[in-house]
């Protein structure tokens, strides 16, 4: 645990800001300044005040506050051999909320980190998991609501700064259907100016904030790394098809398969791509009163369709995530029992209500689940 305190007592600047990945020097004026450090023993901070009055302390990049609480979560150690690695990061919709988050989800294998979606506050999830965003190898979108790719420019950029990870094995790498190079190159025009002043800074080198992307074009094997194979499926967002591209993903590892619906209205490629997955997660939407916004019920899927999608597809584990529920202050949802006790009018089988940071490891030995509260149990 390191703390670092660094302010002015008279006139002046905070001036513990952005730093050169290597050594950061505080606050320069003389008696104007008063710093505070505070480590155990497993940090070393050196302090030096030189002659000049001037502060000087040399960090390294792991010691930068972002690591002020070290994350137990189990993403942050690698997957043991063969394993298929999920973690719902998070597992909301549009409406802004402290407990679910943007959609996204994390996929591990190996010494794999890919991301599915980037919903709103992503990066915040992935640093809470234990994985900092230079860590990962690609993103893979479904489809271009902003609730899944708000924080594309946030994981891409504040994965090039050494001190979150540094990124310095080529290209942020994102994935998707036709429109994604649309999407990366403005974002790349529009942060242009972070870039330069990081590199006129010193704080790094340009050649490492490269950002890429590869369209797919169809259904199929899209993706394949290192015995990772991600397959595309279409899927349809709203009753007139309007919505385009809408895909889902299967993601399969060795014996180990994921399916994520995204989002969708009852598909049937959803059956055909999931059937007898280990993981079927699928979106939901549902509102205590049926008849209000019809318009947003009609571009999802209710929990009794998606008990028939689970019915037909008949995954080891079937889970809920990109709770469509209610509008805090103005639509009232449904209780989580009522969800539950909805998708088993077609189903017979247990459906998980995914959480933010939830984990399912699946291994030959079946899916493990932990959620925070097995994790607290630990
Ligand atoms: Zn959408
Ligand atoms: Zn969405």
């Amino acid at each position: 645990m390191f703390t670092l305190r660094s302010r002015r007592t008279r006139a002046g600047l905070l001036c513990l800001g952005v730093a050169s990945a290597l050594a950061l020097s505080a606050c320069s004026t003389t008696d104007t300044t008063q710093t505070e450090a505070a480590a155990d023993d497993s940090v070393a901070v050196a302090a030096a005040e030189s002659s000049a009055g001037t502060v000087t302390r040399e960090i390294t990049a792991n010691d930068f506050p972002v690591n002020v609480v070290e994350s137990t979560h189990p993403a942050k150690d690698a997957p043991a051999e063969g394993e298929l690695r999920v973690t719902l990061l998070g597992t909301g919709s549009p409406v802004p909320s402290t407990e679910r988050f943007g959609f996204s989800i994390l996929i591990q294998a190996g010494d794999m980190n890919y991301m599915v979606d980037a919903g709103r506050g992503a990066v915040v999830r992935l640093t809470q998991a234990g994985i900092e965003a230079g860590q990962l190898d690609g993103l893979i979108l479904t489809h271009y609501h902003s609730d899944h790719v708000l924080s594309i420019d946030d994981l891409w950029m504040t994965g090039y700064v050494p001190a979150f990870g540094g990124r310095d094995d080529g290209d942020f790498m994102v994935y998707g259907p036709e429109g994604v190079g649309t999407i990366v190159d403005n974002l790349y025009a529009a942060f242009e100016n972070d870039r330069q002043v990081r590199d006129a800074d010193g704080e790094l080198d340009i050649e490492t904030t490269g950002i890429g992307w590869e369209e797919f074009s169809e259904e199929g094997v899209v993706l394949e790394n290192d015995g990772l194979e991600v397959t595309m499926f279409d899927v349809q967002h709203d009753p007139a098809n309007v919505i385009l591209p809408s895909q889902g993903y299967r993601i399969d590892y060795g014996e180990h398969s994921v399916l994520i619906s995204g989002d969708t209205i009852p598909h049937p490629n959803v059956v055909e791509y999931g059937t007898n997955v280990d993981l079927l997660i699928h979106e939901v939407a549902a509102f205590e009163d049926p008849d209000v916004l019809p318009q947003v019920i009609s571009h999802h899927t209710t929990p009794e369709q998606a008990g028939e999608i689970f019915r037909d597809a008949d995954p080891e584990m079937a889970v809920y995530t990109h709770f469509v529920n209610g509008i805090p202050g103005k639509v009232d949802g449904i209780s989580d029992e009522e969800m539950i006790a909805r998708t088993k009018e077609n189903f017979d089988g247990d459906v998980v209500l995914g959480e933010d940071l939830m984990v399912f490891s699946i291994t030959d030995d079946g899916i493990e689940m932990l959620d925070q509260q097995a994790l607290s149990e630990r």
